[in-house]
């Protein structure tokens, strides 16, 4: 099977060298709800409707600092957040000073 980044605009492509995560479960509510704000892809076809993910959706290290998703909900790699194409890629810089701030926070 093949997947891609369900990101906007993003165009990586499953590989050997390349890490890709699945989308929370409805089991984590909570976690999805801020996953699925985060990448909203509404705005391509239907602007006024929820983009709802199909299970094979997988979200690609791209869109981490470290490249994986923390666990911690006050981390902010807790939910996809560079490089998300709605943003092109301004707030780079608040986001690096965001994941400063938890580290030094600790
Ligand atoms: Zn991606």
């Amino acid at each position: 099977m093949v997947h891609s980044c369900c990101v906007v605009d993003c165009t990586a492509r499953w590989g050997p060298d390349k890490k890709f995560f699945r989308i929370p479960s409805e089991k984590d509510s909570e976690k999805r709800k801020k996953w699925l704000r985060a990448i909203r892809r509404l705005n391509l076809d239907a602007p006024k409707k929820d983009w709802i993910p199909v299970a094979s959706d997988r979200v690609c290290e791209a869109h981490f600092v470290h490249g994986v998703p923390n666990r911690d909900p006050q981390h902010p790699d807790y939910v996809p957040h560079i490089k998300m194409g709605y943003y092109g890629s301004q707030n780079l810089k608040a986001k690096e000073k965001a994941i400063q701030r938890y580290f030094e926070s600790l």
